[in-house]
This record gives structure tokens, C-alpha cells and sequence, in this order.
């Protein structure tokens, strides 16, 4: 046997933190690695280099890149740091004068040149064995499909436009290729992420593109148009309340898309929205939200929202909490707001005390509960389709309907379930409702087999593990 047979592959370590976005980042540059023949390490001791894809949008998340980045310097010694907070290379290297290589958000190129001078790469690429929708870090049944970086609004209270630049939307038959080759190889749900989903194709001026033979606008109305040929669960995230998203309604009315919005509305009072620098008109937002109503009746809206924001008084919160009565939005998360470090609503008068601040969020976040409670209520004794996501120990398959996300929405869990296994799309009855979760049981009654012990199958986004 040759020197060059015996060597073993080089090997990464890889830490992704952040939101999907970064997810999607993650993926790439390991489909990438694995391309030139890298071994991924599940663990640092094992890894010849550890890359760690930061998040840098609240100053709890550059905390935590930071803390990931010391960890792995002191358990690998090697670290290329790429994500949101590479951006801030100078206070990276102030406090880690010893990691390899900082690169910016998505610049896979300059993370792929930085590791190959740290674990130079093997001389033959083994290329087949990267399967054809590449590396996924997400369950094999769902899959994140980033459609454009980056975001032409400027919210006071972000710097994503600052650390990922404008608008930059990728050819739309690119997209559609992209979405097609992951369900051929077994996903059934896309859940489509971007900074403005809704915005796509504006700085392109919608340039069609070709898939399947025929021309797709590059639109949000043509992306939304093609997902729905591929009979996957298609679901759109971080949408921004422009009046043309009015046009996917129908599509999700005929079943092309999943009936469901994910709008991150962040507030409803003018002075507020004003002072985050977004748009106001949250009077004309209620009556779309009804008229989406009137043309898909069981469409999901769900929306995240930031309480105490800087100047925010009792009155706007009063506001936005009689707006969220009359929406009546499903799902609704709330963070109470944060400074982050660079953005303009740091700078802003009347910052709220942080005890009204969490008095706010969780008198919020009660609202949203009865409302979430009442609409789940109406769900007992009715069937719906649920995708199962895993089936634990004690045989309960762990769900989700058409109107929860992963991650960030309830589930349904459905007993028994040891007939289930991850991927299934499978009808249920449901029996009965918590605030955010339903339960549920098989409606094919050959499915309805007793719990047993089962092994559990998890699910793991980062390649190791930070406890
Ligand atoms: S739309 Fe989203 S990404 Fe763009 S600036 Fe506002 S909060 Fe940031």
C-alpha cells in the first residue's frame, strides 16, 4: 500500500450557530468539504480544524459566537470563523489573537481557502460522495431553500443589512433546480428563508429563468408558482407585509402551497413602527389579513414581534395588544428588545426599563396563548395531515400540521406512533389540544398498534454538539 493510500482524510469540525440562513450557509460549505474529500469530525479533539459559523444579530448571539469561538480554540487550537459576526474581524482577533481566519457572512470561498492552509485537502477529491442535494444538516425530510441574501430595509434595530449587504435574490431557475433535486432525494417539506422572502427578484427586475422547459418570472408570485409543481410541502418564511403577497393566496387556496405566512410584523403601533423604521399601516394590514381569510380559510399567520422597544409607552403597548387581538394571529413569538451593538435604535431616548420590558413580553406572550388555545380548541375531533418529524421511546411520533414550522411552531403528537416513522405524511384525528400542541391518533386503524419501546430518533443541526 502506497503513502498516499494510508493517509487518512483530512478532518473538520464544524459549529453552526444563528438562524436558518446561517443553516443554509453551514450546508453549503460542508457540501463543499465533503466535495474535496474532507471527513466531518463529530467531535473537536477529532477534527483537524474546527469552523465556527457565528450569529451576530443580538448581543446574547455574539455572546454565544464568542463563547463557541473560545471553545473550540481551547479544545482544537484551530478555528476558521466565518457568519454575521465575522463582520467584526477586529474585535474577533482583540480577544482571539489565535483563530486562524475570519471571513464575512456566506463568503464560502475565503472559508474553503482557510481551511485548506490549516488541513491542506487530499489529492483527489472523492466528489461521489457528496450526495446530490448536498450536505444537509436538517432532518432528511425537511430542507431549508435560501432563495437571496442580504435585505434592502433598514430596521433600526438590525444590522443584517450592514453585515450581509443589500438585496442579491439567485436566478430563479437556479432556485427551482435546487428544490426539485431535494425532493427527488426524499424531502417533503421546503421551507423557503431569506432576509425579505417577498422581496425576491426586486433587484433582478424579476429576470425569468428557465426550469422544466418553460420560463419562471423571477418574482415572488413565479417562485411561489413554481415551488407549487413539486407536490412538496412548501412553506415561506420572513415575508414582509408588501401588498403584492396578496398573489400567493390563492396558490395557497388550491393547495399548491402550504396555507401558511410567516410575517414578522414586529409591532402595530405607528410611533413604534415609525421609530423601528418599517412600515405603519397596520389598520390596512388587518383588513388584508380578513380578506386572506375570506380566500383561504384555514391560512396559519405567524408573526414575532419585539415589545419595549426604545420609546415604546404603556399606551403603544396597549395598542399592540388590542392589534393582536383583532388579527388574532395562530402563532406568535416575542422577544423583548435587546441593544445591538452598531444599530440606530441603540441611540434611541426612553429606553425601556428591563422589568417592563419582561412584564410587557409576558403579558404579550399570555394573550397570544389564549388566542393560540381558543383556535387549537376548534381542531378536536377533526382529521388533518401531519409530517412526522421523529418517533420517541415510548412510542408518541412527535408531528407537525401544515400550520407549524419546525422549530419554532407547536406539534402534534400523535399515539400511537409506533407504526410512524420519521417523513411519514400520515391523516390523524385529533383528541385533544394544549396551548401550543395538539394530540392526536392515526386515523388508519392498522396504524393504531400499542406503544413499545422504541430507539429514539433524534435530530442534530450542528455537527458538534455546544452543551
Ligand atoms: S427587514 Fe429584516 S433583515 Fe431587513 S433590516 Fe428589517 S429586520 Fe433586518
Amino acid at each position: 500500500m502506497s503513502d498516499t493510500e494510508t493517509k487518512r482524510a483530512p478532518t473538520v469540525g464544524f459549529v453552526s450557530l444563528g438562524c436558518p440562513k446561517a443553516l443554509v450557509d453551514s450546508e453549503r460549505i460542508l457540501t463543499r468539504l465533503r466535495g474535496e474529500g474532507y471527513e466531518i469530525s463529530p467531535t473537536y479533539e477529532g477534527a483537524d480544524t474546527v469552523v465556527v459559523n457565528t450569529c451576530g444579530f443580538l448581543d446574547s448571539a455574539r455572546d454565544e459566537s464568542l463563547d463557541a469561538i473560545g471553545e473550540a480554540l481551547a479544545k482544537n487550537g484551530k478555528v476558521v470563523v466565518t457568519g454575521c459576526l465575522g463582520a467584526e474581524a477586529d474585535l474577533i482577533r482583540k480577544r482571539f489573537p489565535q483563530v486562524s481566519a475570519i471571513t464575512g457572512a456566506h463568503r464560502y470561498d475565503e472559508v474553503l481557502d482557510a481551511v485548506h492552509q490549516v488541513a491542506p485537502p487530499p489529492p483527489d477529491p472523492f466528489r461521489d460522495l457528496v450526495p446530490p442535494q448536498g450536505v444537509k444538516l436538517t432532518p432528511k425530510h425537511y430542507a431549508y431553500l435560501k432563495i437571496s441574501e442580504g435585505c434592502d430595509h433598514r430596521c433600526s434595530f438590525c444590522i443584517i443589512p450592514q453585515m450581509r449587504g443589500d438585496l442579491a435574490s439567485r436566478p430563479v431557475g437556479e432556485v427551482l433546480r435546487e428544490a426539485e433535486v431535494l425532493v427527488e432525494n426524499g424531502v417533503k417539506e421546503l421551507l423557503v428563508v431569506s432576509q425579505d422572502t417577498s422581496a425576491y427578484g426586486l433587484d433582478t427586475r424579476y429576470a425569468p429563468g428557465v426550469w422544466r422547459g418553460r420560463e419562471w418570472k423571477g418574482s415572488f408570485e413565479g417562485l411561489a408558482q413554481g415551488l407549487g409543481e413539486l407536490g412538496a410541502w412548501v412553506r415561506l418564511h420572513y415575508v414582509y407585509p408588501y401588498p403584492h403577497v396578496d398573489s400567493v393566496i390563492p396558490l395557497m387556496a388550491e393547495g399548491k402551497i402550504l396555507p401558511y405566512l410567516d410575517i414578522p410584523f414586529q409591532h402595530a403601533a405607528p410611533s413604534v413602527l415609525k421609530a423601528m423604521k418599517r412600515p405603519g399601516n397596520q389598520a390596512k394590514t388587518l383588513e388584508r389579513i380578513a380578506k386572506w381569510r375570506s380566500i383561504c380559510p384555514e391560512i396559519v399567520l405567524r408573526s414575532t414581534f419585539v415589545v419595549g422597544f426604545p420609546g415604546e409607552t404603556e399606551e403603544d403597548f396597549q395598542f399592540l395588544l388590542d392589534w393582536l387581538q383583532e388579527a388574532q394571529l395562530d402563532r406568535v413569538g416575542a422577544f423583548a428588545y435587546e441593544n445591538v451593538e452598531g444599530a440606530a435604535a441603540r441611540d434611541l431616548p426612553d429606553h425601556v426599563p428591563e422589568e417592563v420590558k419582561q412584564e410587557r413580553r409576558e403579558r404579550f406572550m399570555a394573550a397570544a396563548q389564549k388566542i393560540s388555545r381558543a383556535k387549537l380548541l376548534t381542531k378536536v375531533g377533526g382529521t388533518m395531515e401531519v409530517l412526522v418529524d421523529e418517533v420517541r421511546r415510548n412510542g408518541v411520533a412527535v408531528a407537525r400540521s401544515k400550520g407549524d414550522a419546525p422549530e419554532i411552531d407547536g406539534h402534534v403528537f400523535v399515539r400511537p406512533g409506533t407504526m410512524l416513522t420519521a417523513g411519514d405524511l400520515v391523516q390523524v384525528r385529533v383528541t385533544r389540544t394544549e396551548a401550543y400542541d395538539l394530540w392526536a391518533e392515526p386515523v388508519d386503524r392498522a396504524l393504531r398498534k400499542p406503544a413499545a419501546t422504541l430507539a429514539p430518533r433524534g435530530r442534530m443541526h450542528r455537527v458538534i454538539s455546544r452543551i
